[in-house]
């Protein structure tokens, strides 16, 4: 069955064509639309087996980006398909699921008011994932939609653990609570830990460090989530390409009252001009990094906030998993970046966790420390869409 993922953002669609069976699946064809809105946008797609297709010219809305994927799909040349007849379902990242999506489902006239319905706690994601799906319904009338959300897998979080401990009404009337996002990623790192380690999903405890622009961290225990770093909103946690991650939120009024700043733009500030890109030069850990190694003090400052912010969340989830079996590297940073995640864990040397320099190269897949290590190391490449394409074939099969 092929389908079609979308992850559509407030300026940009990703999209993957996989041609799925139940037990494999065949990537068809990848690509990204950007700058929507703006004057100038872009298209770029990339056909499995045959040339790369760019296309310049303005695009208005999303729904012409996906009918101009669409196009690029169906294209002689460098298409992948015959007709969008082929595409029997859409699957799309949607990234806020409230309490109301434990897991991903098809999508209804209901679905589509509750994703609505949690516009004012993700304003970033969820206009454009529904935007996306309202495309679909106009360009592709008929064809089945799957909804796969951001924060289902970190459902399983205990109240213990995802509590704010604000007054009790604002979780009971607002849904104020821990969420936590990169869900499709955690998830399938969360399947794929136990293969390396020989072991069943139910025997295991590790924790995943999914670190990329955005970055989060989990703590598994038997296939669940027991906690996560990202919050109500993906700005909780962990320092990031442009977030800021945690800060003490009276930093808010004192920062606000000194410069002026209305609410909106203070977490327009923390979303989009801190981090890496608050304490240094450049959002990307490329540029920090090569500021830092010509001598750049406020770029390695940065690097060595952003490790110490990691090595404290993984002692943290040592002790939310009761002693971890394995530490899982994965996303841009953890599956490119050796450097960072040996700097990672040297600082968690005293605990008997070792990197092997050896195996700790830039494309190894599986462990990477040493075979004393007291806690294994991983790096697993994550694949985000491949769990939606999954969710995808399982819902509307069984239509
Ligand atoms: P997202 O999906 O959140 O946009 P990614 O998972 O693609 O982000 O990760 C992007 C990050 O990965 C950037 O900070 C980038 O610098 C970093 N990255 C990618 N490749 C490398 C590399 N070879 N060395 C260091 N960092 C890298």
């Amino acid at each position: 069955m092929v389908i079609l993922v979308l992850n559509c953002g407030s300026s940009s669609i990703k999209y993957q064509v996989i041609d799925m069976e139940a037990q494999s699946s065949k990537l068809l064809a990848k690509g990204l639309v950007e700058r929507i809105g703006l004057p100038e946008g872009d298209l770029t797609h990339k056909p499995v087996g045959k040339e790369k297709f760019e296309l310049h010219q303005p695009i208005p809305d999303h729904t012409t980006g996906i009918s101009l994927v669409l196009q690029a799909l169906t294209d002689p040349v460098h298409g992948v398909i015959r007709s969008l007849d082929e595409v029997k379902a859409v699957g799309h990242r949607v990234a806020h699921g409230g309490e109301f999506f434990p897991e991903s489902c098809l999508v209804t006239k209901q679905v589509q008011e509750k994703i609505r319905s949690l516009f004012q706690i993700a304003p970033l994601h969820n206009p454009a994932n529904l935007e996306g799906i309202l495309s679909i319904e106009k360009v592709l009338p008929g064809v089945k939609q799957v909804a796969v959300f951001d924060t289902s897998f970190h459902q399983t979080l205990p109240a213990t653990n995802f509590m704010y401990a604000l007054p009790y009404e604002y979780y009971q009337k607002y849904g104020i609570r821990k969420y936590g996002f990169h869900g499709t990623s955690h998830r399938f790192i969360a399947g794929e830990t136990p293969k390396y380690l020989g072991k069943k999903p139910e025997d295991c405890k590790f924790i995943i460090c999914h670190l990329g622009n955005g970055s989060s961290l989990s703590a598994i225990v038997g296939g669940k989530v027991v906690d996560t770093s990202m919050g109500l909103t993906p700005l909780e946690g962990v320092l990031m390409g442009t977030r800021s991650g945690d800060v003490d939120p009276a930093v808010l009024e004192y920062i606000m009252d000194n410069t002026g700043m209305d609410i909106h733009q203070m977490l327009n500030c923390l979303n989009k001009k801190s981090g890496f890109a608050g304490l240094s030069c450049s959002s990307d850990m490329r540029d920090v990094k090569a500021a830092a190694e010509k001598g750049d003090e406020q770029a390695q400052a940065a690097l060595d906030v952003w490790t110490y912010r990691i090595q404290k969340y993984i002692g943290a989830y040592n002790v939310a998993v009761g002693g971890a079996d394995a530490i899982v590297f994965t996303a841009g940073i953890g599956e490119n970046d050796c450097e960072a995640c040996e700097h990672v864990i040297n600082g968690l040397s005293f605990m008997g966790v070792k990197i092997d320099p050896a195996k700790n190269k830039r494309g190894t897949v599986g462990i990477i420390s040493t075979d004393d290590s007291t806690i294994k190391v991983l790096r697993i490449p994550t694949n985000e869409e491949l769990p939606i394409a999954r969710d995808t074939l399982e819902i509307v099969s069984k239509l």
